[in-house]
């Protein structure tokens, strides 16, 4: 795709984008080498993991905490682990690890789920995942690796693994001050791509849609061009 798009006049660059002024006719890119000047900019910021914010968390990354069950939920096989968080995705993971480890501690700030029947349906169902309502985690008790967990209710859990499932943080401090977001963080647009300042569009996961997938990043992509050539043809 790259060599298709380079075949037609794309030119690629890496780095890091540290500043953005977005008003204006031309727009000004910061990055850690270069400075660059353009009409139109596609924000493709996408989306990370939403941290819990406790103490040696980062320290134990890949050593006890992870934030994808599918991709390290097999390095748990026959273990024990916790899965921190309450929405579709935390119990789509549970239940996930609960077919792999031997058991799961699904813990969860308050006594009901924000996640659809299916999930909780399914929940109620495995024999190996302990539901501990009402319960945050303080603290990570851990030597090389994660060997517990210490919840706000002061009591201790022996586990091998955490899986940090509380949702995911979209990459848009960079345009806050400029771009409209809503209450998480993800920059307003709509199926045209288009935001609140002419030119520039947001694409894929950093963008406020019903489904953050790879074909509809992909689909996003192409509206956002169209829109972008429209644009371009308007200004002289
Ligand atoms: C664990 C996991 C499994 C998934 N499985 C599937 C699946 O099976 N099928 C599916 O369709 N979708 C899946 N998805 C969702 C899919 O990955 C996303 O919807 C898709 O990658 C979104 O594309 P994007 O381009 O918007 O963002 P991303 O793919 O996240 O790309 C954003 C890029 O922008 C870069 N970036 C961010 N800030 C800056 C900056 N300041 N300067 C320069 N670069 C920056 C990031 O480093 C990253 O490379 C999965 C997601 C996760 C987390």
């Amino acid at each position: 795709m790259q060599a298709g798009a380079e075949r037609f006049g794309a030119v690629t660059k890496y780095g890091e984008v540290i500043a953005a002024e977005l008003e204006g006719e031309v727009k000004k890119i910061k990055t850690s080498s270069d400075e660059l000047l353009s009409r139109t900019v596609v924000i493709a910021t996408g989306a990370g993991p939403r941290e819990l914010g406790i103490e040696r968390e980062e320290e134990y990354v890949g050593r006890g905490v992870h934030y994808c069950a599918h991709c390290d939920g097999r390095f748990y096989k026959n273990k024990v682990v916790a899965v921190v968080g309450g929405g579709n995705s935390a119990l789509e993971d549970a239940i996930y690890l609960s077919r792999l480890a031997a058991k799961v501690y699904l813990i969860h700030r308050r006594d009901s789920f924000r996640a659809s029947k299916i999930y909780v349906d399914a929940l109620g169902k495995s024999t190996n995942i302990e539901f501990r309502a009402n319960s945050s985690i303080l603290e990570l008790i851990a030597d090389e690796r994660v060997n517990g967990i210490r919840l706000s209710d002061g009591r201790e859990l022996e586990v091998n693994g955490l899986f940090v499932s509380i949702g995911r943080k979209p990459a848009s401090e960079l345009f806050r001050d400029q771009l409209e977001l809503d209450g998480g963080g993800y920059i307003v647009a709509d199926e045209s791509t288009r935001t609140n300042i002419e030119g520039v569009y947001a694409v894929g996961d950093v963008r406020t849609k019903p489904l953050r997938q790879v074909v509809t990043a992909v689909g996003d992509g192409a509206v956002a061009v169209h829109f972008a050539e429209e644009y371009l043809a308007k200004c002289d």
